[in-house]
């Protein structure tokens, strides 16, 4: 609709791919124009042309006329996940299957980050079972590395975030891991102030890397937590927390209009799929789908970082970050 406006200032009348003068513009009344391409359309109007997920009127047209577009993020960007799930905790496959899976897509590392204890159901992980599960992990790096594969699996957890504010496991045990995820499955009816101090205790402790699926909804089973999101995002840009973008179609948790607010904020965000099985991977176009309409660019998304550069990025902010 903007850009029927913008062409009728210059004196063209719109229609799908084609302009016709209306003569209050340097073309002769009735002149028509036909372009191949929206690309050609855009610019002769004097725009960049911008992905319809950007179509939204939020200040693209003039970003457009200015060639100051961001370049969204694509599938090809992702290298890696940092969110997945074994037969260590509720996944169906072993973790050399999931690394294939991930191998498979082009990926150059993938988290192992099953659940750690604490989540009812589930035989989560302790310390103990993670220094077994991390002798696995190390055995198939070696692997890899003699063969000159260029892979890697990351040792993660996805750690309970308890009804009260702390967490699955010890300080120690997540200082040991490459990347920490933490999640809330539990108490999602607790009121605004609870789940919001419980959440901000997550965020401020320095061993967590992730705020997982941080609103815990499942689209169409159960509406969003109670959570002041806002505060949440603002704690982990101060304190240099990732916020996910949870890929599952069930939940797209950050939401594309939180994902935008987060980046605002000056967070980065992680694109996960969760991944339970093999074929959870596939998930992760509706996690680029919501990033997209978020406007993400690769630069704020940490999986599309290559492995050295992903990983000095948690080492900083696990740093020499001051925390309250
Ligand atoms: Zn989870
Ligand atoms: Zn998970």
């Amino acid at each position: 609709v903007e850009l029927r406006e913008i062409a009728l200032r210059q004196g063209w009348s719109l229609n799908d791919y084609s302009l016709t003068a209306t003569g209050s513009g340097a073309a002769a009344e009735g002149e028509e124009r036909f372009f191949e391409d929206e690309v050609d359309l855009y610019a002769f109007l004097g725009l960049d042309w911008m992905p319809p997920e950007m179509r939204e009127n939020r200040g693209e047209i003039e970003l457009a006329r200015r060639h100051q577009l961001p370049t969204l993020v694509t599938l090809g960007d992702i290298r890696g996940e940092l969110h997945g799930h074994t037969t260590w905790s509720d996944g169906t496959a072993d973790i050399a299957e999931m690394a294939e899976a991930a191998r498979g897509r082009g990926y150059a590392y993938w988290a192992v980050s099953d659940h750690s204890v604490g989540l009812g159901m589930v035989g989560g992980l302790d310390p103990e079972r993670l220094q077994a599960q991390a002798a696995e992990i190390a055995k198939l790096n070696d692997r890899w590395k003699s063969q000159g594969v260029d892979f890697r699996l990351l040792r993660g957890c996805e750690v309970e975030v308890l009804a009260d504010g702390t967490l699955g496991l010890p300080d120690e045990a997540m200082a040991a891991l490459d990347v920490v995820v933490a999640s809330i499955h539990s108490g999602l009816r607790q009121d605004r102030e609870t789940i919001t101090a419980r959440c901000l205790k997550a965020v401020y402790n320095p061993h967590v890397d992730i705020l997982g699926h941080p609103t815990g909804r499942i689209i169409g089973v159960r509406p969003p937590s109670e959570l002041d999101v806002e505060r949440v995002l603002q704690a982990c840009a101060e304190t240099g927390t990732v916020v996910e973008i949870n890929a599952h179609p069930s939940r797209l948790d950050l939401s594309d209009v939180y994902a935008r607010r987060a980046v605002e904020l000056g967070c980065k965000i992680a694109i996960n799929s969760d991944a339970h099985e093999r074929e959870g991977m596939e998930m992760m176009e509706y996690g680029i789908a919501t990033a997209r309409r978020a406007w993400l660019r690769p630069q704020d998304v940490i999986n599309t970082y290559p492995l050295e550069q992903m990983l000095g990025f948690l080492k900083d902010r696990r740093g020499p970050v001051q925390r309250t």
